[in-house]
């Protein structure tokens, strides 16, 4: 039978004695959904779409700034200037990279009313693996149900300071986030990348090993994903695997008695406030924040008064002012986008 030319694009993977033309062929019809593309889903999505993945969705509620240049490897100086949506500029970047990948770009908060719709109807039907760029363990947490709910294996990741975590979670396979993490920490109780900063290496590190795993899980060779979480601190040169065989919880309230607490939440945590330009943001997770430390970094971005039950003031560069009470809860005046409001409270709040 005469052989067809395999695509010179792709003939270095398929040196490997793991990758033929049917696994390169697999993966032309797979469909892996990256949330967030900052430090890294802009890696795992660029090793992904190089790779030959055929579908890709990418999802993101922020707009590139120039900070991100440093760790946001599919984003350029004029991106930045143009001030383009993530999910459109890495579409962008990527189409200009490997024109065979179909891509959905989607500028929107990864919320529970969206993260649904997301799924659901989106261009390419259901993916075959979530990947995890996001910065916040609400919107993780909410990842999680959606992968027992419908059965979707999730490449989880995180990277902050010099110091990343990744792991695969398969349901029915493992254990999964909520084994691990009953709940999302306390708001203002976890470092963000504004407060703690990010060592550019170990976000590209953390992305490849997701990127690694998603291949795997999309080649069909389940067997060879790592059964652990890694965690390490790239600058201290720690390393650490925590085994995951073990760790699967009985009465885990997601994966064990399928309560999807984080899709079936009707509370809305984003209200508009009737009357005035103006968002509130009440988190899910009632503890008290971190107020000094919370009030040190607002007072790098403007003029805030802290009070033994708030922290209040505006923010120089845009004019909003922003009132956080100790329980976590935020309002936003000044702002009509829930969107806007999310994005602030994740970088500076967290949660
Ligand atoms: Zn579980």
């Amino acid at each position: 039978m005469p052989e067809t030319t395999p695509n010179p694009r792709y003939a270095r993977q398929l040196k490997l004695p793991f990758w033929d033309q049917q696994a390169q062929d697999r993966l032309a019809n797979s469909h892996a959904m990256i949330i967030g593309c900052g430090a890294l889903g802009c890696p795992s999505a660029d090793l992904l779409a190089r790779a030959g993945v055929g579908k890709l969705t990418l999802i993101d509620r922020d707009l590139v700034e120039t900070s991100n240049l440093h760790r946001q490897t599919l984003f350029s100086d004029s991106d930045a200037k143009a001030q383009l949506p993530k999910a459109e500029a890495a579409r962008r970047r990527i189409n200009q990279v490997n024109p065979e990948v179909q891509i959905e770009a989607v500028v929107a908060d990864f919320g529970v009313f969206d993260a649904q719709r997301i799924i659901q109807s989106g261009k390419f039907g259901q993916p075959d693996v979530l990947i995890d760029g996001t910065d916040n363990f609400e919107t993780r947490f909410l990842i999680n149900d959606l992968s027992v709910m419908d059965n979707i294996p999730y490449v989880y990741g995180g990277a902050i300071g010099t110091k990343g975590m990744a792991a695969v979670f398969i349901p029915g396979h493992t254990p999964c986030l909520r084994c691990l993490f009953s709940s999302p920490p306390p708001a203002g109780s976890q470092p963000t990348c504004e407060t703690a900063g990010v060592f550019a290496p170990v976000s590209a590190i953390i992305a490849s090993y997701q990127a690694s795993e998603a291949l795997k899980l999309l080649l069909g060779a389940r067997e060879r994903v790592m059964g652990s979480m890694l965690e390490f601190d790239l600058w201290e040169g720690n390393r650490r695997r925590i085994e995951l065989d073990n760790l699967r919880d009985p009465d885990c309230k997601c994966c064990a008695h399928r309560d999807f607490e984080f899709l079936d939440r009707d509370d809305e945590e984003t209200l508009s406030i009737c009357g005035r330009s103006a968002i509130q943001i009440n988190p899910h997770s009632k503890s008290p924040i971190a107020m000094s430390k919370l009030a040190d970094l607002l007072n790098e971005q403007g003029q805030f008064e802290t009070t033994s039950f708030m922290i209040k003031g505006r923010f120089d560069a845009n004019n909003i002012e922003l009132t956080v009470f100790r329980d976590g809860r935020a309002i936003f005046d000044g702002v009509d986008d829930p969107t806007v409001a999310r994005a602030i409270y994740a970088r500076y709040i967290g949660c």
